[in-house]
């Protein structure tokens, strides 16, 4: 039996090529492609240099004498397997990327453009002050947007993603605690529509976790935060609550205030996820509801590329109670021009002065993604950021709304920027979330975020964005409601053997999750 370069059979009776298959592996112009150490030799290369005469090797005993284990390929070899990789990405420059609590909005090509500036983008981290007034001055403004729609008083910008600004939020809560002698205060009251990161940060700081349920609207059940406040008053070892706001069921927490006023009144502090601010900016000010510290994420809510476009960046403001504790470093202006206050013990100038709770990061945070973020901040003004967020909801509602006749929305009313559905509406059918996930793929739409968040039984969290117009949306709307009526009318097959276009079919999920293969070895 003869095999083909990609492994498969080319014996003529041998093959069976099933209706979805193909003789090379590739499919509609879309190819198969193995691993770089797979398809390299190490006698290829893209480069050609002559012999060195008339030098000596200065590595002595040192100078490798094995192979370096690297894959050799021609220089179109070497294009075409990343061209071929990249293909495989699916990108919100492709179509609809409806992943709820991801914000997977169109990264405008302004932004691009003014981050490549050389006088940005070639800059190093250690140049001297005085080269690189422009890029402090660009991180002083930036933060003073942040503040201004935030209405918070100061803003930490190193953090480098969502989940590092929590870490930031609940370290600043930490040092306030032990600054005024309150160390025993180490629980942390985390809701269960809280995404899931809240709870992580808040053990990785020290803190226990005391859970709070979810009412029957989907939002902090407030008589069960009342209690776990009563037996603190004995206690108070209530350190604070960390609260996502929209939370991970796309709603508003109504009792907010409420909720900050129960936590100062015990002596905490509110640490609410911002993650999702993108469905508030405009509307809402963080720091007019009692807010202590909230992070930011300028790769969802202000446009900045992530999944594989580009770092995450996860400003993170704080109150005027925790400002003393921000961590260093911070652009601050001074007579003779913008500077970096660098050092945590620092008690001569800085608004910190010596009570800084450390450094988070080598150096200031994702400069790339500040200049990003700076640009659509600046190219929106306020009046366009209010209708992204707006135009943001009014999509989500549009898609639950439209939705709601063939699949089961978890909560009555109006939705914030993402609509969640449960798997109720597949009872009986045989299909499972999962297998409705894959079908989305074969029409060629990115599924939605699913079982997740864990209050709604195999939920499924679509979020639109402002990006999307209402014809894209109806496209989407109609894949969805047909895939629906499928399902409901007996068609289990159909949706077990999806995807069927896919370059790979099922994936075995769960040893893939369980015991990762992340190196290749040649005996594998
Ligand atoms: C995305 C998200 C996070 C985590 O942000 P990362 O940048 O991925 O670390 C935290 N909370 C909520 C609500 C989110 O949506």
């Amino acid at each position: 039996m003869s095999m083909n370069t990609q492994g498969r059979q080319t014996t003529p009776d041998a093959i069976t090529v099933s209706e979805h298959e193909t003789v090379s592996g590739n499919k509609g112009l879309a190819q198969s492609e193995k691993l770089i150490f797979e398809i390299g030799t190490p006698r290829r290369s893209g480069v050609d240099f002559p012999k060195l005469k008339g030098t000596k090797s200065r590595l002595g005993h040192m100078a490798r004498t094995g192979k370096i284990g690297l894959p050799g390929l021609s220089e179109p070899e070497a294009m075409r397997h990343y061209v071929r990789l990249s293909q495989k990405n699916y990108a919100i420059d492709m179509g609809v990327y409806p992943l709820g609590s991801c914000t997977m909005k169109h990264n405008p090509r302004l932004n691009e453009k003014m981050a490549r500036l050389p006088g940005f983008a070639d800059l190093h981290p250690l140049q001297p002050r005085g080269t690189v007034q422009g890029a402090l001055e660009l991180m002083d403004e930036l933060s003073h947007w942040i503040c201004t729609l935030t209405g918070m008083p100061v803003v930490a910008l190193s953090p480098k993603a969502g989940a590092h600004g929590e870490l930031c939020g609940m370290m600043a809560i930490r040092a306030a605690l032990d600054a005024k002698g309150a160390a025993h205060k180490r629980r942390v009251l985390v809701p269960e529509s809280a995404h899931g990161t809240n709870p992580a940060t808040a053990v990785l700081c020290g803190f226990s976790i005391d859970s709070i349920p979810a009412n029957d609207a989907g939002r902090v059940d407030m008589a069960a935060l009342r209690a776990k406040l009563g037996d603190a008053k004995e206690k108070n070892d209530v350190a604070g609550i960390m609260l996502t706001n929209p939370n991970t069921c796309g709603l508003f927490e109504n009792d907010i205030i409420e909720i900050a006023e129960l936590i100062h009144g015990a002596q905490g502090y509110f640490y609410c996820d911002g993650a999702n601010f993108n469905a508030l900016v405009g509307r809402v000010r963080p720091g007019d509801l009692g807010i202590d510290a909230m992070h930011l994420n300028l790769h969802k809510t202000f446009s900045t590329p992530h999944g594989g476009g580009g770092p995450g960046s996860g400003p993170t403001v704080l109150s005027e109670a925790l400002a003393p504790f921000a961590p260093v470093p911070y652009v601050e202006k001074h007579k003779d021009g913008w500077r970096l206050v660098e050092n945590a013990d620092d008690k001569s100038f800085g608004r910190t002065s010596g009570t800084s709770f450390g450094r988070m990061t080598a150096f200031h945070g994702q400069m790339g993604m500040f200049t990003r973020a700076l640009a659509y901040m600046l190219s929106h003004g306020s009046d366009g950021l209010k209708q992204a967020t707006e135009d943001a909801v009014l999509n989500a509602n549009y898609v639950q709304a439209s939705l709601s006749g063939e699949m089961s929305p978890a909560f009555g009313g109006i939705c914030m920027h993402e609509a969640l559905f449960s798997d109720e509406f597949l009872e009986g059918t045989g299909v499972e979330t999962l297998d409705f996930a894959k079908a989305m793929i074969d029409e060629d739409y990115h599924p939605m975020t699913m079982y997740f968040p864990l209050v709604v039984k195999g939920a499924m969290l679509i979020e639109p964005t402002e990006s999307e117009s209402k014809a894209e949306l109806d496209r989407f709307i109609d894949v969805m409601n047909s895939l629906a009526k499928r399902a409901k009318a007996g068609d289990a097959e159909f949706f077990k053997a999806a995807p069927i276009y896919a370059p790979l079919r099922r994936l075995d999920e769960t040893k893939a999750a369980r015991t990762p293969v992340l190196r290749w070895r040649q005996d594998i």
